[in-house]
């Protein structure tokens, strides 16, 4: 997936430290974050290609145990293909979720391409699916449940917290 307006709102807060450095701040969502670790944990390997850097999304990543994390990569169809060979996959048992120009080569290359409601018209009008709820908040939710309803470990899930 991508990060900025997808696993964030797309906002960016601009602040300066004490020393003069810019201190960023992104908004994320802790249900979608909920989501991304049940996909973790049920065998669904997840991972980010950003445009930009952040120390923080790499904490982030981490913590909602993904597998991959590539930052500061505008063109994003090498690390698509890298992630790809990797993990073993081919392009069909593949999702990304996207929300900007950037993202349209793997929304169109992956097998389950997904723009969120945010998403510039292009990424709508070539994605599989577009979810009802925004980036950063509740898109990879949504995402999420559907995969692991289409995988059958979401009764699982729900029925664990008493559902
Ligand atoms: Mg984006």
């Amino acid at each position: 997936m991508d990060v900025d307006g997808v696993l964030t709102d797309g906002k960016l807060y601009h602040l300066v430290d004490k020393k003069g450095e810019l201190v960023e701040l992104k908004g994320v969502d802790t249900q979608d974050g909920l989501g991304l670790v049940w996909l973790a944990t049920h065998g669904v390997k997840t991972g980010v290609i950003s445009g930009r850097s952040s120390e923080g999304l790499a904490a982030r990543a981490k913590m909602l145990r993904m597998s991959y994390i590539v930052q500061g990569q505008v063109e994003k169809v090498a690390s698509w293909e890298r992630i790809l060979r990797e993990a073993g996959l081919r392009e069909d048992q593949a999702a990304f979720i996207g929300d900007d120009l950037p993202d349209l080569p793997l929304i169109k290359r992956a097998g389950f391409g997904v723009a969120v409601a945010n998403a510039r018209p292009e990424l709508k009008k070539a994605a599989r699916f577009v979810t009802k709820a925004r980036g950063g908040d509740g898109a990879l939710r949504e995402v999420a449940e559907l995969i692991l309803k289409a995988q059958g470990s979401w009764g699982a899930i729900a029925r664990g917290c008493g559902a």
